[in-house]
């Protein structure tokens, strides 16, 4: 009998009896591991009620003894960075090594959140008028309900919800169902690091525990990361239940080649940021752009030896560049997908499918696949494709490869490989994405800078990260005040306007 994954309430596992379940599998095999637990909304009313509770404590709490609590927390992350590496690997089915990347993310973002007093400061100005000063104050929002996709169980999850308590709220988490597993072991280094029970709370579950968490009035803000289609959903109830929602959804992300360009460079970068973690990175590289047939050419006779040589493999095969997908569903519209692109008159030049691994035949595993002449009319420019298969589009000029790229409904992150200023800075004047890259294939920020996409790829306007992190977790008040000297004479009678200037 597979074992079951719970919920993490008031500082420990809370089982519902006869609560719905789930399947959990190890995508590398294929198998059943597991049956995640899917919370009713009685269970998630008890964590908003816990939250609410223990949340007031904390926000009472000083920035230092709140401090403490996340530097301590870096300190678990880097002893337990193996055990977390091989949760992640097991239900995702990313590899080790991939899963120990997305763990030093984690950490550099549980970092950032150390120096949370620094950026949730407020502003002051004296004597503005008649002996008054103004301050504002930042004051935590409450209670912070977090919605997370499965293809960052640990780094999305990390570096959302450590700035939100950081600045002294309490969470009420719902991981991705396909991987409950380190969202467990998440909350049990919270409460190692002495973060107070209640704090930090993980209901399990799908779309049913999705709407009670947006419906409910105890929860003040929603942080969301997945598809674009649940971040607008996300986004259009939660704003409507009068929250503040901050949603950073899909991506489908242009990588420019200039002919100028050091072409064995560029193509390795494309081959890495494309395919790594099977493509399953909202920030992967999923159209390659050289401008000019030329440029296209020679690129293709680079890219194609570097795709073919990658190794498809189980999560705890080092050996492995990249994994199985994440589920038997995920596999099967990413086969939907290459099919479909054929029929729309894509030239295929890699072909991934059919790829076996020795020893794991049930796995869902897909090899990297690559179309040329892609076109702005196919699907395969259109959608986002969470597998390993990537296109080549052949626009003439920089211009056509500009417009393209602003064209698509997503804008998260686009890149230019270039050795000239002149074009690069045009490049980033005009091209409308939220993170760009030059020379640079994945321009995911450092955690001290903002993130986030622009059009169909965020949803609100907070940040994931970075200094608006902090703001969007924290409620501004502004403060007039005056301490008149006891002697003052009593202030007269204005009905003016602004009468206290
Ligand atoms: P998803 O949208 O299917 O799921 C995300 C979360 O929403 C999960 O917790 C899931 O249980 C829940 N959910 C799913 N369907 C729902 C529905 N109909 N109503 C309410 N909730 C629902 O996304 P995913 O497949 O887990 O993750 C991959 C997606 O996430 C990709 O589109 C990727 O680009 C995106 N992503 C974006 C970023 C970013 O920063 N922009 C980062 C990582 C992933």
């Amino acid at each position: 009998m597979s074992s079951r994954i719970d919920h993490f309430i008031a500082g420990k596992q809370f089982s519902e009896a006869d609560s719905r379940t789930g399947p959990v599998f190890n995508p590398s095999t294929g198998r059943e591991i597991s049956r995640c637990a899917y919370a009713s909304r009685s269970t998630v009313d008890h964590a908003v009620q816990v939250a609410t509770e223990a949340g007031r404590r904390w926000a009472r709490g000083s920035h230092a003894s709140r401090q403490a609590v996340i530097f301590k927390l870096r300190d678990l992350m880097l002893h337990n960075f193996d055990l977390l590496a091989e949760v992640i690997g097991r239900e995702h089915g990313k590899t080790i090594e991939d899963a120990k990347g997305e763990l030093g993310r984690a950490i550099e973002g549980i970092e950032f959140a150390c120096g949370a007093p620094h950026v949730s400061k407020g502003e002051y100005a004296n004597n503005v008028g008649g002996d008054i000063e103004v301050f504002s104050m930042r004051r935590p929002i409450g209670v912070v309900g977090c919605i997370t996709p499965f293809n960052f169980p640990i780094m999305v999850p990390a570096v959302m919800m450590t700035m939100a308590v950081a600045v002294g709220n309490s969470v009420v988490w719902k991981p991705s169902e396909k991987v409950p597993s380190a969202a467990i072991e998440f909350a049990r280094l919270w409460k190692e690091a002495g973060l107070p029970d209640g704090v930090f709370n993980v209901v399990q579950g799908d779309k049913e525990v999705v709407d009670a968490i947006l419906e409910h009035p105890g929860i003040a803000g929603i942080s969301f990361v997945g598809s674009t289609p649940v971040g607008e959903y996300i986004y259009q109830k939660g704003t409507s239940h009068n929250k503040r929602v901050a949603a950073f959804t899909g991506g489908k992300n242009h990588m420019i080649v200039m002919p100028d360009a050091d072409l064995d460079a560029a193509a390795s970068a494309f081959v890495s940021a494309g395919f790594g973690s099977s493509s399953q990175r909202c920030m992967a590289v999923s159209l390659l752009l050289p401008v000019g047939h030329e440029t296209a050419d020679r690129l293709l006779e680079l890219v194609i030896p570097k795709i073919k040589a990658l190794k498809v493999g189980a999560y705890d095969d080092p050996s492995a560049d990249f994994g199985a997908v994440v589920s038997c569903e995920s596999k099967a519209t990413v086969e939907r997908a290459i099919g479909r692109c054929i029929e729309e008159g894509g030239q295929m030049v890699v072909d991934g499918r059919n790829v076996s691994v020795p020893g794991h035949p049930d796995g869902y595993y897909l090899g990297p696949t690559l179309f040329d002449r892609v076109t702005t009319n196919m699907q395969m420019y259109k959608e986002e494709v969470f597998g390993p298969v990537r296109g080549i589009l052949r626009p003439a000029t920089l211009n056509e490869a500009i417009d393209i790229t602003n064209e698509h409904e997503y804008g998260n992150g686009s890149v230019i490989f270039t050795r000239d200023g002149k074009t690069a800075h045009r490049f980033m004047m005009e091209v409308e994405s939220g993170m760009i890259g030059v020379n640079v294939p994945v321009p995911l920020p450092t955690a001290s800078f903002n993130f986030g996409g622009l059009r169909r790829s965020r949803f609100g306007d907070g940040h994931l990260y970075g200094p608006d992190a902090a703001r969007f977790y924290t409620k501004l008040k502004t403060i007039s005040q005056r301490w008149p000297e006891p002697d003052t004479a009593a202030l007269p009678i204005s009905l003016a306007f602004n009468p206290a200037g």
